[in-house]
């Protein structure tokens, strides 16, 4: 007997019948004795659909009202979810964010868990209540609704089961865990029986969107295990836990990619001291985040200065880079959202040379031109034009080794 989080994912509750399957996963966990705290996602395509209705209403929709509105997806399967168990004679109980008291920042769209009142889920399990709480969103402290950024389900769960000290939290999605790079892009990709918190950090940072990165910031921290496995299956699915020493240090352990990503080129940017802050500041400032940077030197003190941002900020930092454009005095400023970053992860990558070699000859082996590169010490990263994305994974996925037999 236990106290066990589980978290269902958009394909999982996509219709009825789906939320019917989840009911009965969810009672026969009750009936094994363990208490059950659910996480509902919206159904699939609703967050999409809320979002492209906003955008018709108007061209920047009001930020704060786009979390009501976003919220609502989650508040809606956690009601069905919750009828549909007292209909089987469950009692059941469906909590939104912000009565489970889930504080975050102010930062709509993409707040942060700040704290969470574990006593109103723990009164609910206290009764025997199954609580169903909507996934995704909480109050910042001036009672606002907020949401956790695209796949922040993931995080409500973790963060849950940490707050509530459950015995572990077990993601359901429609995949049946974790693997070596996406196995709807690869048909070779291996599943992973076990994975550390580092490793699927540094995936999830990378693309990997199987877990919001955030979900496994907060599993790392308060040592949260945590269970990937599919809503269709009863399989085994992944294990996210701390590193163990049995865990096999592969040289490249995982392959992702990052489509959410665009580039934007400042042209002859005179070269002085002070242009890159004058550059990088306002785009901080308005809260996006830059992934590389590339700075290009022309002859007659001028360079071009390249950056990465996530593809949901590109009209904004586009914006921003043309103001700065004009008051630096650089010539034209040009983006290009057809890019994609495609990255090979390994922790054995530390002390081995000749993998990025590798990983730029296997990219020219298919004619895939490169065209941003950056390192870390246990990842290699190349952008490439979004249309050849794939066909990279699957192509390094081979290269190194990682295909199943
Ligand atoms: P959910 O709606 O259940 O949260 P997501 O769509 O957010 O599901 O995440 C599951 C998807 O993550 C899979 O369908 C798969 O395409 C993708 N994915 C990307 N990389 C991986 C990986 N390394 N292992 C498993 N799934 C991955
Ligand atoms: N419904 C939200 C999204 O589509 C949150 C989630 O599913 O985790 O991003
Ligand atoms: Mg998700």
């Amino acid at each position: 007997m236990g106290l066990i989080v589980q978290k269902f994912g958009g394909t999982s509750v996509a219709d009825l019948d789906r939320i019917r399957n989840v009911a009965k996963r969810v009672a026969r966990t009750f009936d094994q004795g363990n208490d059950v705290v659910v996480i509902l996602s919206a159904m699939a395509g609703v967050t999409d659909n809320l979002i492209r209705m906003a955008n018709q209403v108007t061209e920047s929709p009001d930020k704060r009202e786009l979390d009501v509105l976003l919220a609502t997806g989650e508040q809606t399967t956690a009601a069905l979810l919750a009828m549909t168990l007292r209909a089987m004679n469950y009692a059941a109980e469906s909590i939104l964010g912000h009565q489970a008291k889930v504080v975050t920042d102010c930062a709509f769209g993409n707040a942060r868990i700040l704290d969470i009142g574990a006593d109103p889920i723990r009164a609910l399990v206290q009764d025997r209540k199954i609580v169903v709480m909507a996934g995704f969103q909480g109050c910042d402290i001036n009672g606002n609704i907020t949401t956790l950024g695209r796949g922040g389900s993931d995080t409500s769960a973790v963060a849950i089961a940490a707050a509530i000290k459950a015995d572990i939290c077990e993601i359901y999605t429609d995949v049946d865990g974790i693997y070596t790079t996406d196995p709807n892009i690869c048909p070779r990709a291996r599943k992973m029986a076990r994975i550390s918190y580092d490793e699927m950090l540094e995936m999830a940072s990378l693309g990997a969107k199987v877990l919001q990165i955030r979900s496994v910031e907060f599993a790392k921290k308060y040592n949260v295990p945590v269970h990937v496995r599919s809503s269709f299956s009863d399989e085994e699915g992944t294990m996210v836990v701390n590193e163990e020493a049995s865990m096999e240090k592969l040289l490249v352990s995982g392959v992702t990619c990052d489509k959410n990503q665009a580039r934007i080129t400042l042209k002859k940017v005179p070269d002085q001291p002070g242009v890159a802050a004058k550059v990088f500041s306002p785009v901080s400032e308005a809260g996006i985040i830059i992934d590389m940077i590339i700075q290009n030197m022309r002859s007659g003190g001028q360079t071009d200065l390249t950056f990465t941002v996530p593809e949901t900020d590109f009209k904004q930092a586009m914006a921003i880079a043309e103001q700065v454009a004009t008051d630096i005095g650089a010539e034209e400023v040009l983006g290009d959202q057809n890019i994609a970053k495609v990255s090979v992860i390994g922790v054995g990558m530390k002390n081995h040379s000749g993998v990025a070699a590798k990983m730029f000859a296997t990219l020219a082996s298919e004619n895939i031109n490169i065209r941003l590169i950056s390192t870390s010490e246990i990842r290699i990263s190349c952008v490439v034009t979004e249309k050849y994305a794939e066909l990279a994974v699957r192509v390094l996925h081979s290269a190194f080794g990682l295909d199943k037999p």
